[in-house]
């Protein structure tokens, strides 16, 4: 298994550091040894596939290697000195992000909390890597949940819909994020999903055919034109049609556009030549052509997108565009780094080194995650990180995950009246990442604060120089004034 992984690493980085690959695969090896995964494999397979998963994206050594490790600082005994003894401080801290985002624990009422929690793992992790690491790593246990008891495998899948799909869509990695829907919509909505399934399959097999017959006839007018494409049919995700169903209000036969087909060729130019040969060729579905190519979107996904009536009456969606704005498209900005594809003349890739670097490379991501703007389903979440998180607010958490909003600046007591009034009024110190620090402790985002309460305790005048916040100021001067007045 380490060898496929090692396959897959040498074909975008021939020149990488196998040796220090080995080393974190060994490392990984014995410190989970004897642990085994709920489906009884070894635990390194979940290690390793987790890695296999992020090669996907072309992602660099460190980012393997931590992946290797990304379990052991959270299941083994492994510490964190020892880690960084041995990898150095670049793959540790990002092994250390994957455990700190473990480490924040949700109660049942999940979907309110996902707002601030999201905000909260922005702030916090300071390197994109982690959260992709975590996405693979959450791929991974989905992919596996069967093994998991029901009520678990529920739990899980809630969680990931709410908090993981979203990153996966922020971070343009489509391909991960739809196969994690079907997952989860598999898990959550049974029924629903087999009968889409089924009903899907029966439509299939006879379209599947005619789908052919169209490829055939695309492929009989490109090929005298002599130029490089390659043609992916593909089904749309179970989970986009059942939205789309639920959105348009339709039973499963009215949907129209079950079936895509991508063509894909080498420049910008010859997609227009191909365009133009479809249209010659077909029945254009009115309406139907879009520019993303003169106009991308805003998260620069790039392609011609045209709907045409074959002649065995199918309806076609055809998405044409380049090897690069493929790439873009199934792994987004995440994929776009180091690397350019280049053509060959008989339409196979090689890959040619560019001068971006990794740096480059994410400073771009946390650029376009920053300036992003018009995505829909949680663009209010950026927004709010831009308005909020970034200048003003911070987010820490209760002992039992509740992630709680405080204004930078905020202090331990703004902390305790924060969970509630009662709390504040006897508030005597608390707890930050298990210490035990003064009132007037400065809180940062990502600690985890327990107050501590004795009955003995009263708001004292000077705690008014202590709290910033409205709310416990405005507590702190009623019991002031109400005992004033006793
Ligand atoms: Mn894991």
């Amino acid at each position: 298994m380490i060898g496929e992984l090692k396959n897959l690493i040498r074909q975008y980085l021939p020149n990488a550091n196998f040796e220090l690959i080995d080393k974190a695969y060994n490392y990984a090896l014995s410190a989970h040894y004897c642990q085994r995964r709920a489906s009884g494999e070894p635990y390194i397979n979940h290690c390793i596939n987790t890695a296999k998963i992020l090669t996907e994206l072309k992602l660099d050594e460190a980012t393997i290697c931590a992946a290797l490790l990304h379990d052991i600082l959270e299941d083994t005994l492994v510490i964190r000195e020892e880690l960084k003894e041995e990898f150095g401080e670049e793959i540790t801290t990002l092994v250390e992000g994957v455990t700190k985002i473990n480490s924040y624990k949700f109660n049942d009422n999940i979907t309110k909390q996902a707002e601030n929690w999201r905000k909260m793992l922005f702030a916090v992790v300071k390197d994109t890597r982690v959260i992709i690491i975590k996405l693979a790593d959450r791929l991974h246990n989905m992919r596996t949940i069967k093994y998991l008891p029901p009520d678990k495998q529920k739990k899980i899948s809630m969680e990931t819909l709410t908090l993981y799909t979203p990153f996966a869509h922020r971070l343009g990695i489509y391909k991960w994020k739809s196969e994690l829907e079907d997952l989860i919509f598999e898990v959550l909505k049974p029924a629903k999903y087999h009968e889409i399934k089924s009903k899907w399959q029966a439509r299939s097999e006879s379209n599947i055919k005619n789908l052919e017959i169209v490829e055939q006839q695309i492929k009989e007018k490109i090929e005298p034109l002599n130029i490089p494409y390659r043609i992916l049919a593909r089904p749309k995700n179970l989970y986009g049609i059942y939205k789309k169903m639920q959105r348009q209000e339709k039973p499963f036969s009215a949907i129209q556009d079950l079936f895509g087909m991508r063509i894909i060729t080498d420049t910008k130019e010859h997609c227009y030549t191909i365009l133009s040969v479809v249209q010659s060729e077909f029945s254009i579905l009115e309406g139907s052509f879009t520019d993303y190519i003169a106009v991308p979107k805003a998260n620069m996904y790039q392609s011609l997108h045209i709907t045409i009536n074959s002649n065995q009456d199918v309806i076609v969606e055809i998405q044409i565009r380049t090897e690069e704005m493929h790439k873009r498209a199934e792994y987004g900005i995440a994929a776009h780094w180091r690397y350019k594809e280049a053509f060959n003349k008989n339409g196979t890739s090689t890959l040619k080194q560019t001068d971006i670097n990794m740096e480059q490379h994410l400073e771009f991501i946390k650029h376009i995650l920053e300036s992003q703007k018009d995505i829909t389903d949680s663009n209010e979440f950026l927004t709010a990180i831009k308005t909020e998180c970034n200048f003003d607010q911070i987010y820490v958490t209760t002992p039992k995950g509740l992630a709680i909003k405080l204004p930078e600046g905020a202090t331990a007591l703004d902390f305790a009246y924060a969970v509630h009034s009662a709390i504040g009024d006897k508030c005597m110190g608390v707890k930050v990442d298990g210490k035990l620090v003064s009132l007037d402790y400065k809180l940062n985002t990502g600690q985890q604060c327990e107050a501590i309460v004795r009955n003995n305790v009263h708001p004292k005048e000077h705690w008014l120089s202590i709290a910033i916040t409205a709310q416990a100021r405005n507590k702190i001067r009623k019991y002031l004034r109400e005992h004033k007045k006793k």
